[in-house]
């Protein structure tokens, strides 16, 4: 099924804005230097319907971000013949583990070792039924100890929005590199509410350049929204999860 409406043309509009800050914002080659890769697009389709993920896999898109195991199910099931990788971005809850691994390419919010353990399960039984490729696992960063110099009172909505403390990312890697099924793809985090992106990003990206001194392979940046993706960009991201800036407003319920 095609599907071009007056909603395809405006997500196409949308899309191709973004695609361009992209492009914009990619730090140019250095003379002599290789250019960045070009970052994944992951278009967080949350909140929105399947006819809209059907709309934007007609606009070239492959990536696809969702942070409800429900819905994400759900939406997966209804295009499922479409090629697309699904991306899970929310908090998990363990007991969701084996929903998701029938569906997803990634997960982009591991912050705890009992769900590095069930994901590896879950993945482990897929693979024996039906040859499903390895999980891609990202290991979400609380950031907010970026701020902690800051001489100025503490920003409303400072921190909080989930994942580990820095010094706890080298024993979930080490987890998550020993577990079958799984594969260690990078750090992701979401800059924190009310202040400037900028301290925020340069430490996740400090943390990654740790990280891939130990584990090669694990070369994925996930930062990067509707507001700040230039200034995660600027950093080195690899992931970016584009929401409202494509789709437009959702329900302010979240
Ligand atoms: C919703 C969401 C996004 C997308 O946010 P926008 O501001 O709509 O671009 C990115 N990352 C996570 C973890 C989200 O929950």
């Amino acid at each position: 099924m095609t599907l071009y409406d007056s909603r395809s043309t405006i997500l196409a509009q949308r899309l191709a804005a973004v695609r361009h800050r992209i492009e914009a914002a990619v730090r140019p080659a250095s003379p002599g230097g290789l250019a960045a890769a070009e970052p994944t697009l992951i278009v967080v389709t949350k909140f929105h319907p399947s006819s809209d993920v059907l709309r934007l896999r007609s606009l070239g898109v492959s990536d696809v971000g969702e942070n409800r195991d429900q819905e994400a199910a759900a939406k997966a099931l209804e295009v499922a013949d479409m090629a697309l990788r699904w991306h899970f971005i929310g908090q998990l809850q363990t007991n969701k583990a084996k929903s998701v691994a029938a569906y997803a390419h990634s997960v982009h919010s591991i912050d705890r070792a009992s769900l590095v353990k069930a994901l590896g399960r879950a993945v482990a039984a897929q693979q024996q039924e039906n040859g499903r490729a390895n999980l891609e696992c990202f290991i979400q960063v609380d950031l907010s100890e970026a701020y902690t110099h800051l001489a100025e009172a503490e920003p409303a909505g400072h921190g909080g929005r989930g994942g580990v403390a820095p010094s706890n990312i080298g024993a979930l890697a080490e987890l998550i590199s020993g577990t079958e099924g799984l594969d260690l793809a990078g750090v992701m985090a979401v800059a924190p509410l009310g202040v400037t992106p900028e301290p925020a990003f340069n430490l996740l990206a400090s943390l990654s350049a740790a990280l891939l001194a130990d584990y090669p392979g694990a070369t994925g940046i996930s930062a990067g929204m509707s507001h700040d993706l230039e200034a995660a960009l600027a950093v080195g991201a690899t992931h970016l999860r584009v929401g409202s800036d494509i789709l437009g407003p959702r329900p302010a319920v979240l």
